[in-house]
Formats: structure tokens, C-alpha cells, sequence
């Protein structure tokens, strides 16, 4: 082994590319469990820096922006805002939080800006540095009339290249950004305008894990480099280029960490293969979300029922949809363990395991093979750090879980179980 494989490999013993389910302690999750209640939602802020150092050492010279959708927890945000990366906002809401937890760089992507959110960030951006990215071009009009015309980023919607057009237009994706071929018009009239244009702004959306993502990665990466060179033959000099974020995890156990390395490298190579002067070479931005916070965090939950039916077993927890939308919402996977002390002794089984709300969709796990769940058993759920109590709903007058966050081997409750009087609070008495 030579010294620098050596010294790759105990980088990668101290700050592993991904923290699966199995590496958690079960005692320790048992013993918060008991003392907590369930369901409980640990997020290891000490993972989250671990997550933000790799970014960093990856990107060592782009402008890294969490996204806070992923986990808007106030913890969480201070611990990534610590780390020195800046935040990337969907709303005014976030806006607000990420101030409140000390970022001092913040950038509000505008989707459909409503009007209250306007307003709010744009009062914000008088004290404070807000960047604002547009997805059409009358938010300018709006963001003018509001007297603001600091600066702004173009999003930027790349089409997903050739061959894809029609899934584009079916899809969901023309709700985003300025259409590839307006995007160069919309920069030039908002520099006309008096706008302090910065760059431009693509996210690809869905995580980015193999080769193949890889390959479209760097074509969305290309084409804003390309664009980059047209705005610039049209007199408008940018200074960065963010390409989103869309940085993938491994949800199943047989998939493998994303490299970031390579990603970093792709993204280099794709937006220098432009030709141009060097002033074109614009900085590089990146937004990820997931990626700084899902193997932070998992999903205890406890076993309510056990029962044999002709297909599998069913399993039923105390936590659902409520608590964990993901795998209602997308057929998202995450990994599932059984916390048991016995679990390996246990033989195994085909179990669905299910959540306490009224709807078919509720179901964590179809068909998945678990050491024999018993009725009490406390069962862990995988990568639940990110976009988890974040989409959390109180439908079916559930309660949302507590939320423990385990900080230099200590842990603290970071959020409160919700109870059923929180739900009525806002209720008007009759
Ligand atoms: C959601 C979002 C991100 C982060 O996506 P992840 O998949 O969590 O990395 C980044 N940028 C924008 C504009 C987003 O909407």
C-alpha cells in the first residue's frame, strides 16, 4: 500500500462516505427510545459536519449553500452554519430560520414567489445578504416594483437534453426556471434593468448516485458554461454558475455512495470545456440538501402489532406517513432494522410494515425481509434525516414526533413531541 493510499483510506475510516442504518448503535437508539418515547426522530449533528467537511474538501473552491428544505431544524441549521456554508431558501420562512441560525450568506430561490414572501425577503435583504434567484422573468417586474434590484441569479431550465422533450413537457419541470433558449433575453433585460446579475442558476432535481447521472450532470453543466459565453458575447459578464443540487445518497444497502471526487471533477471539467476567455470562468455554486443531512438522522419507531396474513406479515408501527411521507409520496426506499438485542438469533421473514394512518399509501416497507418482528420491538428507519419531520403532517390528528439530536456524544431533546392540544392551538374557541 503506498503512503497516499494509506492516508485516503484513514480519511475515509474518520469520515466514511456514507453512514448506513446498521452502523448506528441499537443500545444507544434503544436507550433514547425508552427515555424519549416513539417516534423519534435522532439526527448526529456531528455526522452533519462530518458530511459538510467532505463537501468541502471535494468543492474546495465553489460556494456551497445548504438547502434547507432537506431539514430546516434550528439545531441542524446552526451546526451547518458553523461549518461556514451559506443557505439556500425556498420560502421567506426559511429565509427567516436560516437568519435566526446565524447565516450569514443566503440565497432565496423564487419558484412561484407568492406575494407575502416577496415582501418579506425583500425587507429582509435590506439588512441582511440575499441573493435571489428567478424563475420567470415578471418576478423581476414584481421584485422591481418592490423597489429591490440586488443580486439576482436566472434559474435556468436546461431541458434535460435532447430526446427528453416530451417527458419535459408532460412532466413537471417547465414550472421551473427560465426556458433554455429565454435564458440569455432574461439575462440581458435584467442587467438593462439595473439588477446586479451574479449568474446562473440550474438544478437538476433528482439525486445524482451513478455514471449515467453523472453523464447528464455534466451536459447541464456544459450547457450553463455555453450559456455563461452567450451572455457574455451579449455584454453581461457573470461571475458564477450554480448548478443545484440533486447530490444523491444510498437509500438501498447494495447501492453505492456517491463520489463526490468525481462529481467535483465532472462538474470542473464540464464548465472549463467551454471556450472563452478567462474572464468567462465563472466560480462554481452548489446547493445540496440531502446529502449534508440524510444518514444524520434516522426514525426509531415500536412495534404495535404483529400479524400473519397469506401474503406477509404485517408490522405495524408507531410511525407513518405522518411522521415519514416519503415512501407514500415517492415508493421512496429506506432501509429498515429491527433494534431487537436477539435480532440476529432471529429467523427471518417477509414483513410489510405499516404506520397507524388510515390510508393504503401508509406503509414504510412492502415485502422486506426483517429478523421476526415481535409486538414492542423497536424498529430503525434509514437515511431519515432529510426531507423526514421536514414533510411531517399532522393528518389524522397525529402528533408530530420528538426530535433528539446526539452533539459530541451528548444528546438533547431538539424538538418537542407535539401533543394534542398543539393541534387545536390555533383553533378559534367556540
Ligand atoms: C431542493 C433543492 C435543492 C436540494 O436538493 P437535494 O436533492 O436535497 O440536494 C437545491 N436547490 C434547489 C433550488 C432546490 O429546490
Amino acid at each position: 500500500m503506498t503512503t497516499e493510499a494509506a492516508s485516503t483510506s484513514s480519511v475515509a475510516a474518520v469520515n466514511p462516505p456514507v453512514r448506513r442504518l446498521a452502523d448506528w448503535p441499537a443500545a444507544d437508539l434503544r436507550d433514547l427510545a425508552t427515555e424519549h418515547g416513539t417516534p423519534l426522530y435522532v439526527v448526529d449533528l456531528d455526522r452533519v459536519r462530518e458530511n459538510a467537511v467532505r463537501l468541502r474538501q471535494a468543492f474546495l473552491d465553489a460556494e456551497i449553500s445548504y438547502a434547507v428544505k432537506a431539514n430546516a431544524i434550528g439545531s441542524v441549521l446552526e451546526t451547518i452554519a458553523d461549518a461556514g456554508l451559506g443557505a439556500e431558501c425556498a420560502s421567506a420562512g426559511e429565509v427567516v430560520r436560516a437568519l435566526e441560525a446565524g447565516f450569514d450568506r443566503v440565497r432565496y430561490t423564487a419558484v412561484n414567489p407568492p406575494a407575502r414572501d416577496l415582501d418579506r425577503v425583500v425587507d429582509l435583504a435590506a439588512d441582511h445578504e440575499v441573493a435571489i434567484t428567478i424563475g420567470a422573468s415578471d418576478t423581476l417586474d414584481r421584485l422591481a416594483e418592490r423597489g429591490w434590484t440586488g443580486e439576482l441569479f436566472v434559474r435556468v431550465n436546461p431541458g434535460v437534453g435532447a430526446g427528453h422533450h416530451e417527458k419535459v413537457r408532460t412532466g413537471t419541470d417547465p414550472k421551473f426556471g427560465v426556458p433554455d433558449e429565454r435564458a440569455a433575453a432574461v439575462v440581458s433585460e435584467a442587467a438593462e434593468r439595473g439588477f446586479d446579475v451574479r449568474g446562473l442558476h440550474a438544478h437538476a432535481g433528482s439525486g445524482i448516485l451513478n455514471d449515467d447521472d453523472l453523464d447528464s450532470h455534466r451536459a447541464l453543466v456544459a450547457r450553463m458554461g455555453e450559456l455563461v459565453s452567450e451572455v457574455a458575447d451579449a455584454g453581461v459578464v457573470l461571475d458564477t454558475v450554480n448548478v443545484g443540487g440533486g447530490f444523491g445518497v444510498p437509500y438501498r444497502e447494495s447501492e453505492s455512495p456517491l463520489d463526490l471526487d468525481s462529481l467535483a471533477a465532472a462538474t470542473h471539467e464540464a464548465l472549463d470545456s467551454v471556450d472563452g476567455s478567462d474572464d468567462r470562468d465563472p466560480a462554481l455554486g452548489i446547493e445540496p440538501g440531502r446529502y449534508l443531512v440524510a444518514d444524520a438522522g434516522v426514525l426509531v419507531t415500536r412495534a404495535n402489532t404483529v400479524k400473519s396474513t397469506p401474503e406477509t406479515t404485517i408490522v405495524g408501527v408507531d410511525c407513518g406517513m405522518t411522521d415519514l411521507l416519503r415512501p407514500a409520496l415517492y415508493d421512496a426506499h429506506h432501509a429498515i432494522r429491527l433494534l431487537a438485542p436477539d435480532a440476529a438469533e432471529r429467523g427471518t421473514v417477509s414483513t410489510t410494515v405499516v404506520g397507524p394512518v388510515c390510508e393504503s399509501a401508509d406503509a414504510l416497507a412492502r415485502d422486506r425481509e426483517l429478523p421476526a418482528p415481535a409486538r414492542d420491538d423497536l424498529l430503525a428507519v434509514g437515511n431519515a434525516g432529510a426531507y423526514g419531520y421536514e414533510m411531517a403532517s399532522t393528518y389524522n390528528s397525529r402528533p408530530r414526533p420528538a426530535v433528539i439530536a446526539l452533539d459530541d456524544g451528548e444528546s438533547r431533546v431538539c424538538v418537542h413531541r407535539e401533543t394534542i392540544d398543539d393541534l387545536t392551538r390555533l383553533e378559534v374557541d367556540r
